[in-house]
């Protein structure tokens, strides 16, 4: 099995650290450098049974300019064009303003989304059914999935869900 999954979320909600962890330091920090291509791939995982490709889509934040604009378009296309969306949130912040932009973008999309909720070794486990419930109330998510990217937490079984997804 072989497919592709896009990361998306606010800045510095963990998603290079989550890439670093499962894809390994080098590729990661290589394509950090800004590139306008509409997907962009960041690594690819190879497990026992699947090939996942990491893909980048840039511009998923609220269009400045018109410039911006068309880059929306350009990514909420390459939004369906994946088999996995992975939307990363920081379990430590309440749903912001960049968050519904973003759940926004994914409505009416056939993609499934999965909800990350990122540096869950920084919160209490109330809190983190609080942000779970707040969360869950926005958007359908086909998965809901709690990890510490930086400590690896849950990590693994996030990589095994989505090669169901594959
Ligand atoms: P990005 O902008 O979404 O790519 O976010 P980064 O991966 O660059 O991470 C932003 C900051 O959050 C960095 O200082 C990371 O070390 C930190 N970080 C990322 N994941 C975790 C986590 O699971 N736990 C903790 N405590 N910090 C994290
Ligand atoms: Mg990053």
């Amino acid at each position: 099995k072989s497919g592709f999954v896009s990361i998306v979320g606010r800045p510095n909600v963990g998603k290079s650290t989550f890439l670093n962890r499962v894809i390994g330091q080098k590729i990661a920090i290589m394509s950090d450098k800004p590139q306008t291509t509409r997907n962009k791939v960041q690594g690819v995982l190879t497990q026992q049974n699947s090939q996942t490709i990491f893909i980048d889509t840039p511009g998923i934040h609220k269009p400045k300019h018109k410039l911006g604009e068309f880059m929306l378009k350009t990514s909420r296309n390459a939004l369906r064009e994946v088999d996995v969306i992975m939307f990363m949130v920081n379990a430590e912040q309440a749903i912001g303003k960049g968050d519904e932009f973003i759940i926004e973008l994914l409505q009416g999309n056939k993609t499934p989304v999965f909800l990350i909720i990122n540096k869950i070794d920084l919160v209490h486990p109330d809190e983190l059914v609080k942000i779970i419930d707040s969360y869950k109330d926005k958007f359908d998510f086909a998965e809901i999935i709690p990890i510490s990217a930086l400590q690896g937490n849950n990590v693994e079984n996030l990589l095994s869900t989505i090669e169901k997804y594959l």
